[in-house]
Order: C-alpha cells, then structure tokens, then sequence
C-alpha cells in the first residue's frame, strides 16, 4: 500500500513536469486547463490519502486483535507452567521427609501462585483435623465442611452474600469461593479452597485447575500421613507408647548438643517400679503390664510437653528435662512418686511393702556428668541409692 501510494505521488509529480514541458515547448498556457489539471490531481490525491488511512486504521485493528489474542495465549501458558510447577512441587515433595503441617503448607503456598491474591486454605477432615491458611486469615465455618462433606461436589459460589448458606463465610469479608475435595478410598479425606475477599468471579476453568491439584495433593497427604505413622511406630515402644530407647538415644544427644551450645542445663531421671518382680509374680505377667502402662501415663501427665519420656529398659522409665536445673527435676519427680504411691493399683497390698511404689535417681548435665553416657550412668548410680536407701524415694546425684 505504502509502494503504491509513492508511485502514485511520483507519477503525478512526473505529470506535472512533463505538463510544464510540454506547455513551454508550445507556449500553451490555458488557465481552464490549468485549473482542470489541478482539480484532477487534488482529487486523486484526496482519495489516494481516504483509501490509504482506511487501510491503516484497519491494520491497526487487526493488529491489535492479534495482540490481543497473543497476550490471552501468553497468560494460558503462564499459567499453564505454574499449573506444572505446582504439580511438579507436589510430586518433588513424595520423597522428601516432611511433617503433614509443612506438605498442608507448600501446596496452600503453590495454589496462591496460581490463583494471585486470593487465599488458599486447605483442611484436613476425619481424625486428623489439620488446616493450613495462606494469605488473609479465615474460619471455615463447620456446616461448610458438613456440607461439602455430604456433597462431595466441586463448589463455586461468586457471590456469598446471596446464599444464606455462606453467611458465615460472607460476614468474614469473603465475597467468592471455589471448593474442591480430596478422597482416599471413597471417603473425603479434605477440602481445598480459593477465597476471595474482593469480588472475584471465578470460573469453571479456576474450579477444574483446582481439581487438577487436589488429586495429587489426596496421595501426597495420604502417603505423609502413612509415613508419619511409620515414623513414630518406630520411635515409640507398643505396650507403653512411651518412646523407645533408640529414639531417646538421639533426643539425649541433640538436648546435651543444645545444652553446650547455649550453656544451660538439662537434668535426666531414671525410675524404676519397686519390687516389680514380685507383683508379676503374685499377679501375673499380663497384671504387671497393667501396671507399667498406668505409671506411663501418670509419668506423661506429670512433664511438660518438652520434656521427653521413654521406656529403657523392662520396667526402667528414662525422663530428659530439657532446660532444667536438678532440683526443678527432682521436685518434678516428687509429684510423679507422689501420684504413683496414691494410686491404688489392683492387689498392691500383698508388695513387700504394702504398697507399689517407684524409685528415681537424678542427675544433671554439665554439674554431673560431662557426656550423655555419664548422665545416664549417674542417674542410675543414684537409683541405685535409692534402691539402697529403701526405694519409693529420690536420690540426686
Ligand atoms: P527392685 O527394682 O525394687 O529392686 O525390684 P524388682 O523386682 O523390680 O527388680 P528388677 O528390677 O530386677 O526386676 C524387674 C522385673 O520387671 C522383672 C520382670 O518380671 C519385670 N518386667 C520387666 N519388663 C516387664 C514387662 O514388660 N511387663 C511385665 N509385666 N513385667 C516386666
Ligand atoms: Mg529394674
Ligand atoms: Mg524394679
């Protein structure tokens, strides 16, 4: 168009000086011929420029529709490729050691990269009711999980407010929603949902990128799961639930680590049931296992959350303070051995000493013992003692 337009324009120029030529060489210089010339060029021209702008403003157009349709493909295989960084992530994340909490966490987290500024929670259901929130704080309302639980139906709501269902949901500023489920042998295991706080209309295409997610996060956190039970049925001894030895092995390590590093103490108890040996005999193996259970448990009852309990060896219960001085351990202990005398266990009045007690010996890192081992050692030599000293009693080391 542009080659034309030139060409045009050239010609009339040559026109004009072949005219010139032409009327010099003959001295003819009529003005109507002139004024008819004139007219003549200035309505092509005038045409020339009409078809010539049409032509470009409809280029324009066209580009800016291809434009248009460029930036909408572009922004499909954005997030595209997010959609396959997220499901990568999750499959990247099956042979990693993580806690439930963390795996709940890095999926909420990938889901918010896809879906920009909204808030991604995910729910656990059933036994293991854990959530995770990323983005604006947010209570998913029990009768919403009800609901989608009876449900089992992807859900998208763009407008809250019209439903009284989601007043609940709608009076914490959520104005759209999608929701998808997660099921581990036909049963929901889960929810996943993106929340709007600022009217977003959200699509069938957002709902089926959320359902694409979902599948891989049910096994992700059914496997997690199934590991973490694993894990713990490994560091846990069957009868007592308290830890085992081999795991308070390493938490012995890592605490008396932590102790050196910050310079502070830890104290470490040994206790041991108080003619043990006897009660089985008088009552038999499966009434002494009684027994070994209930200790445990009042033992549990009595510590912190911190603290770390374990069966070490038969009947010999090992306790670890972290951060605690001697004689905080000892007064912990005294209330142990306090709740232990006063319970009444079945047929405890035939002991030897009419009653089924237990006996501590205490011992604290660094005052004591420089190493785990010797911590360990010392709190026994003192059981010792207090085996020695006529048992239901504390020794310190
Ligand atoms: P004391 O500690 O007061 O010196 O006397 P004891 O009779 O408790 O002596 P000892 O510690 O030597 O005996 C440990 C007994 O604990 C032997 C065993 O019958 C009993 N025992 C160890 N493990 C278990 C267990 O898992 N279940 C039951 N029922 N008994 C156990
Ligand atoms: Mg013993
Ligand atoms: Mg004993």
């Amino acid at each position: 168009m542009k080659t034309l337009r030139s060409l045009i324009f050239l010609a009339i120029i040559l026109y004009i000086f072949a005219l010139n030529i032409f009327f010099s060489i003959n001295r003819v210089f009529s003005s109507v011929f002139y004024f008819v010339s004139l007219t003549v060029i200035v309505a092509v021209v005038i045409i020339m420029e009409t078809i010539y702008s049409f032509a470009v403003f409809n280029h324009m157009h066209a580009a800016r529709r291809e434009k248009e349709k460029m930036q909408l493909a572009l922004s499909d295989l954005q997030l595209e490729s997010l959609l396959l960084k997220t499901l990568s992530d999750i499959i990247e994340t099956f042979g990693e050691e993580i806690s439930i909490e963390d795996v709940l966490e890095k999926i909420a987290d990938s889901l918010k990269k896809i879906f920009r500024q909204e808030t991604v929670a995910l729910q656990l259901m059933g036994e293991n009711f854990k959530k995770s929130v990323i983005g604006r704080p947010l209570d998913l309302p029990d009768s919403l999980l009800t609901s989608t639980a009876l449900k089992p139906r992807p859900l998208l709501i763009n407008n809250t407010k019209s439903f009284p269902q989601y007043a609940g949901l709608a009076s914490q500023g959520i104005t759209s929603f999608i929701i998808s489920t997660f099921h581990h042998k036909r049963k929901i295991t889960g929810i996943i949902g993106v929340f709007s706080f600022d009217n977003r209309s959200f699509t069938i295409r957002d709902l089926d990128l959320l359902r694409m997610v979902s599948a891989p996060t049910s096994l992700l956190v059914e496997n997690t799961e199934l590991f973490e039970k694993t894990k713990l049925l490994s560091i846990t001894d069957a009868l007592t639930h308290l830890y085992n030895r081999r795991h308070f092995e390493e938490v012995l390590e890592k605490t008396l680590a932590e102790s050196a590093g910050k310079k502070t103490t830890f104290s470490v108890c040994m206790a041991d049931i108080d003619y043990f040996k006897h009660y089985n005999d008088i009552n038999g193996h499966p009434a002494g296992d009684a027994v070994l259970k209930k200790i445990s448990g009042i033992i549990i009852r009595s510590v912190k959350g911190s603290d770390i309990v374990a069966r070490y060896g038969g009947e010999e219960i090992i306790i670890v303070f972290p951060d605690t001085s001697k004689e905080n351990a000892v007064k912990i202990c005294e209330t142990i051995r306090r709740r232990i005398r006063d319970f009444k266990f079945p047929n405890e009045e035939s002991q030897p000493n009419g009653d089924l007690t237990c006996s501590f010996g205490v011992a604290a890192y660094p005052q004591d013992a420089q190493s785990s081992e010797e911590v360990v050692k010392k709190a026994d030599f003192a059981l010792y003692k207090a085996k020695e000293g006529g048992r239901n009693r504390i020794i310190a080391a």
